[in-house]
């Protein structure tokens, strides 16, 4: 990917995050241009317990931490 190439992707997100923002920022849309940069990278408008990391509300461990428990229980020898 060129660095042209880059910089359109860059702009097209920043754009959507700019129309995301336009629906939250309904009566400041100068505030949404100002922050559509900043919030591009990371456009997550909810972390509550619907979308949010589940270990944050509930507890719960990660799909990386039980799929490794899984594979090391599969190779536990128990020895007599
Ligand atoms: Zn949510």
């Amino acid at each position: 990917m060129t660095r042209a190439e880059r910089r359109h992707r860059r702009f097209v997100i920043v754009q959507r995050t700019h129309r995301v923002l336009l629906a939250s920022y309904r009566y400041s849309p100068e505030l949404a241009r100002e922050r559509a940069p900043k919030y591009a990278d990371n456009l997550a408008l909810c972390n509550g317990p619907c979308c949010g990391n589940p270990r944050k509300w509930f507890g719960e461990r990660t799909r990386q931490e039980r799929r490794l428990e899984a594979s090391v229980s599969d190779r536990i020898i128990v020895l007599e």
